[in-house]
């Protein structure tokens, strides 16, 4: 779980070398990239270039989820759900005249589902995040099987799903709550803004979204033991890889690997990712560069990291970032 630009693809992909593990991707958009077929304007396509009815992984584990409950998840993705992901899509199909009750749904749905963490946990009882989470267990076992790993590592990154599993799921679930420094963060998020003014704003509201997400994040893993979840930092996970994977394997379970080779060491023996549903950059990772992504030093000004400072304040040092700002 994390925000976004935080470094989740090269968690990911780093994890996803351990021998017993393997990389889905973000599995909450499988249903819409499924969606989007062969003519669509982004194509939906597994990181081995396949659609992931044609992935030597994800067919035939789809194949069994449609074989199971009756579903053609080519013909209609959302049949068979394991998130909130393309709500917009059903709806667009099924418009306000026809589903009034599915439009407000929708509508309200973020706050609906926050409410059921905050102050009225009966909403978690009319809701359908357990049919989602019981559906993405059960695919995530099927892949599991056809890959032969033993860890699923889902890079889904929402907060509420992220929630929603820890609550739901039978299976082992830990959870890595990946932060970056609010600076770097708000630097990678805006740095492709053309025009300063655009990129002065958005610096502000990406940095105001910084402790909105970060914040819930904290909230929704409040009361859980440390065996559960776990923060990892960005700077830590490149400054020192190795000592960092070796900590995290040790939070996981999983016997200590080194993932941080090269991939032209002979001794870098590592997998094919059949990932679903994330960055695009996925799809050129054949090297990983583990060297901190530091344009902010250089990017923004003293004045707009004092700001960001300010804004993100108390909850950066919560974080563990104050001692560097
Ligand atoms: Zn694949």
């Amino acid at each position: 779980v994390a925000r976004g630009h935080s470094g989740s693809t090269l968690l990911t992909s780093l994890l996803a070398r351990h021998p017993q593990a393997m990389a889905v991707g973000e599995m909450a958009n499988l249903g819409l990239q499924l969606y989007r077929k062969t003519g669509a304007r982004w194509v939906g396509l597994c990181s081995c270039g396949e659609r992931p009815h044609d992935c030597p992984v994800w067919g035939p584990a789809l194949a069994e989820v449609e074989r199971r409950h009756s579903v053609d998840l080519d013909e209609k993705p959302f049949s068979w759900r394991m998130s909130d992901i393309g709500l917009e899509e059903e709806y667009r199909q099924s418009s306000i005249y026809r589903a009034p009750l599915v439009w407000i749904r929708n509508r309200y749905w973020r706050l609906f589902r926050y409410l059921q963490y905050g102050p009225f946990p009966f909403l978690g009882r009319i809701s359908p995040q357990r049919e989602w989470v019981r559906n993405r267990v059960e695919l995530m076992k099927l892949v599991a099987e056809s890959a032969n790993a033993r860890i699923v590592v889902d890079a889904s990154k929402d907060p509420l799903d992220m929630r929603d599993l820890l609550e739901y799921a039978d299976l082992p679930m830990k959870v890595v709550f990946l932060t970056r420094d609010a600076r770097g963060n708000v630097w990678s998020e805006v740095k492709n803004s053309k025009q300063e003014a655009a990129r002065k704003s958005g610096g502000i509201a990406a940095a105001e979204n910084w402790v909105r997400v970060n914040g819930r994040i904290l909230k929704l893993l409040e009361g859980y033991p440390g065996s559960d979840w776990t923060q990892l930092r960005y700077e830590d996970m490149c400054a020192e890889p190795k000592q960092t994977f070796e900590k995290l394997f040790d939070f996981l379970g999983l016997e200590r690997a080194d993932v941080t080779l090269p991939t032209l060491d002979p001794n870098a023996n590592y997998k094919p990712e059949h990932t679903v549903g994330g960055n695009k950059i996925r799809f050129t990772s054949a090297g990983i560069n583990i060297r901190p992504d530091t344009g902010w030093t250089k990017g923004l000004t003293d004045a707009e990291c004092r700001r960001i400072a300010d804004i993100v304040s108390p909850l950066d040092e919560k974080l563990g970032y104050r001692e560097s700002v």
